[in-house]
């Protein structure tokens, strides 16, 4: 068996350094274990991990590019042919309709960045500026918060150095987030000094082990937040002072939660008010809180405005800018768009784009709307919307309808069985990869994972970069100045490249626009291969040495300037293995808050009216025909989107099973291990039955990633589980974010 490889797991966002052994032919990844030099993840990883090379060597591999044929399947076509036309289907579309009408989606999964940098090059060549991505129907609503309150994105918190840690509709111990994740939830809850507060309606494994569980009723949590707040101001706990000191227009938000009334709140939200309120004093009287919400309330109800009223928790408890609390990383590259401005819209529903990103939910009904202006032609991109969006139905008919649709990706997926050309790239542990999921603070890291191994021998693939460079090229876009910036670089040096490009920048805007690609042609020519794919970080590295010298100097890169931005790109492209690359003092998170008045912005004009609108109570999801509430996407122990699609992976719950309380399940005469039927407004499917204490009466729960069609034979496919979005509806959405609610979805269960 080989040496040990540096590289990471691509399962979550955490990116775990990992090491592997491979098999004597070099072709699967046989050993796994957590790489102890890696500066976040420190030698661990989670059970998710050990078995990685059913992705690599999973059951749909593409390995050829593929066109469609009128009879509905697919043959195999060379690079040469494959790319010509779809270059020429894509310039069709523009030519007829305009490049406006070319939308991109995706861009990366949960370990794969990259090809996003290049792929948005290809839709710029063609004119297009409607894109979106898994962050859509998740986390957009909370980035404009964000926005609106900081002119940042702020997330997450210091949970290794919190008196209190919060996590609100989160459960780190299967969905992660928080580097070394159980480790650091053991530590908080063993320590009498410290404390552990879960807001969540099932009982999560974190919610086991926390001090406060605060178990809600489904889909309200913003009356429980607004109902804690309301006790702090009440109680003359909050922290006036700081906010004072640092926050604009609380004057105005303090009325709304005076109004509120707690008792009344904690009765609709089931939560005990006497907890709540020691909840509340602890919270108030900590040195510093932790806080972190997600998809739990990110894919729920009243998802925007839960993000809004989450941060005047913050605000209330000083819980920014100190160790132990809120903080506004060092991107090397922002994932999400901090512009809080609402002008730019989708071209048919008129929804506001937030972060410039497309709600998820829209996509289809803009392209069946029949409207003049709706997208004609798609490029996705390692991403399966087929499956991952709500109404997978929907979305797939939408496809059918464009004029043009190629997917670049690994494997066979949902999405890509629909479309009209399928490119196929290396995996993730072929190429150069790595994911801007880089949110620590103090210390920042960055891992840019080099190939571990080749594509098959019998695989004709490529690199997303090399795809998009050459679609570029076909389509005559590629600029001018690419041969010229090589042949500089290679008898000048890195230093009159970096000259020369910015003169190409200033010169001519497609060097600008298309960055990625013309470095990738210019200085990844001049790279080792097996790190060419990541020329487009020299950009990236650059613009971060201008914008945060001082973070990077204290990392211990030396120079200043375009010399900094040299260093930092040297040691992504020479570091196998993760590396610390921003160091900072935690009053820098006061610098990087980019409101009019550099203040924390409290009052969030558009979400006043909905935090008003409370005191009318929840509102019924459920009726008579659809009693459940069903959450649809459940992160357990053998859960990853879908990048696994062998279901071997799962070495349990192989079926993903639908989680009820005994007492439904008493109800309706269903013991563990039998067979139900799921019923929802959109579609209905049978379900193996898991009898759990875990869930209250009433909410019922399924996996994500469940569901995926492979192969069988014969033309045949065959499934293992429930694909969820069959059981969502597009309409169910934020009214401001349009982001889902997989959560929260009404549904029926009998006995099959
Ligand atoms: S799935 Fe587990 S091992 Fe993989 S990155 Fe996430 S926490 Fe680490």
């Amino acid at each position: 068996m080989s040496e040990w490889h540096a590289t990471a797991c691509m399962l979550c966002e955490n990116n775990c350094g990992i090491e592997v052994k491979l098999s004597d032919d070099g072709r699967r990844i046989e050993k796994v274990r957590g790489d102890a030099a890696h500066p976040a993840s420190k030698g661990y990883l989670c059970q998710k991990a050990s078995r990685i090379d059913l992705y690599q060597n999973g059951p749909a591999r593409v390995t050829h590019p593929l066109r469609r044929t009128a009879d509905g399947d697919y043959e195999r076509v060379d690079w040469d042919t494959a790319i010509k036309e779809v270059a020429a289907r894509l310039a069709a579309v523009r030519d007829e309709y305009g490049g406006d009408k070319v939308f991109y989606f995706g861009g990366g999964g949960q370990g794969n960045h990259l090809p996003g940098a290049y792929g948005v090059s290809t839709q710029s060549a063609l004119g297009g500026i409607y894109r979106s991505n898994a962050l859509a129907q998740e986390k957009t609503g909370e980035a404009w918060v964000a926005a609106s309150m900081f002119g940042a994105y702020v997330r997450t918190g210091d949970f290794d150095n919190c008196e209190v840690a919060v996590f609100i509709g989160k459960n780190p111990w299967h969905s992660h987030g928080v580097n070394r994740a159980r480790i650091t939830l053991h530590e908080i809850a063993k320590d009498p000094e410290r404390t552990l507060v879960v807001f969540d309606p099932r009982v999560s494994e974190t919610a086991e082990l926390a001090d406060f569980h605060i178990q809600l009723k489904p889909g309200t949590d913003a009356w429980v937040l607004a109902a804690l707040i309301a006790i702090i101001l009440e109680e003359n706990i909050a922290h006036d002072d700081w906010i004072a000191e640092h926050v604009s227009g609380f004057d105005s938000v303090r009325p709304l939660f005076d109004r509120v009334a707690v008792a009344q709140y904690c009765e609709w939200s089931g939560v005990d008010e006497t907890q709540l309120r020691l909840l509340a004093r602890r919270l108030a009287g900590a040195k510093s809180v932790a806080w972190y919400e997600d998809l739990g309330v990110q894919m729920n109800r009243h998802s925007t405005l839960v993000s809004y009223i989450h941060r005047l928790a913050w605000l209330v408890t000083g819980s920014f800018g100190k160790a132990g609390s809120q903080f506004v990383i060092n991107p090397l590259r922002p994932l999400v768009n901090s512009n809080p401005s609402l002008a730019r819209k989708s071209p048919v529903a008129d929804k506001p784009l937030l972060g410039n990103l497309v709600p998820c939910n829209v996509i289809a009904e803009e392209i069946l709307s029949g409207h003049p202006d709706r997208y004609r032609a798609m490029i996705i991109e390692t991403a399966n919307p087929a499956h991952s969006l709500a109404d997978s139905g929907k979305f797939i008919e939408a496809m059918r309808k464009l004029d043009f649709s190629v997917v670049i990706d690994v494997a066979m997926t949902e999405t890509a069985r629909h479309a009209d050309y399928i490119l196929p790239t290396a995996t993730q542990y072929e190429k150069a990869e790595a994911t801007f999921f880089n949110f620590e603070f103090p210390h920042n890291y960055f891992h840019l994972r080099h190939p571990i191994m080749a594509p098959p021998a019998d695989a004709d693939v490529l690199t997303e970069a090399e795809i998009h460079a050459r679609i570029i090229e076909e389509l005559g876009e590629m600029p001018e100045e690419v041969e010229g910036l090589r042949k500089t670089l290679e008898h000048q040096g890195r230093e009159a490249f970096a000259q020369a490009f910015n003169v190409a920048q200033a010169n001519n805007p497609a060097v600008r626009r298309l960055a990625p690609v013309v470095l990738y042609r210019s200085l990844g020519a001049c790279l080792p291969e097996n790190v060419a794919p990541a020329a487009a970080l020299w950009g990236v590295a650059h613009f971060v040495a201008q914008r945060e010298p001082g973070a990077l100097q204290r990392a211990g890169l030396e120079g200043e300037g375009s010399t900094l931005g040299d260093a930092l790109f040297n040691r992504i492209i020479d570091s196998p293995r993760g590396f610390t690359f921003s160091v900072d003092e935690y009053e820098m998170s006061w610098e990087r808050v980019r409101t009019a008045d550099g203040r924390i912005n409290a009052k969030v004009e558009h979400l006043i009216s909905s935090i008003e609108d409370l005191a009318n109570g929840p509102q019924a999801i459920t009726s008579p025909e659809y009693p459940f509430v069903l959450s649809a996407g459940e992160r357990r122990a053998y859960t990853a989107n879908t990048i696994f699609r062998d279901p071997d992976w799962r070495r349990k719950d192989r079926d993903g099973a639908l989680r009820m309380c005994p007492a439904d399940a008493a109800r309706l005469s269903l013991n563990d291990g039998d067979v139900a039927k799921l019923s929802t407004v959109s579609g209905h499917t049978e379900v193996v039955v898991e009898i759990s204490e875990r869930m209250q009466p009433g909410h019922v729960s399924l996996p994500n990633g469940m569901g995926l069609d492979n192969a069988s034979g014969a033309g045949k496919l065959s499934r293992v589980g429930t694909a969820p979005n069959e059981l969502t509806a597009s309409g169910h959405r934020d009214f401001f974010a349009g982001t889902p609610w997989h959560k929260m979805v009404p549904a029926q269960i009998e006995a099959a």
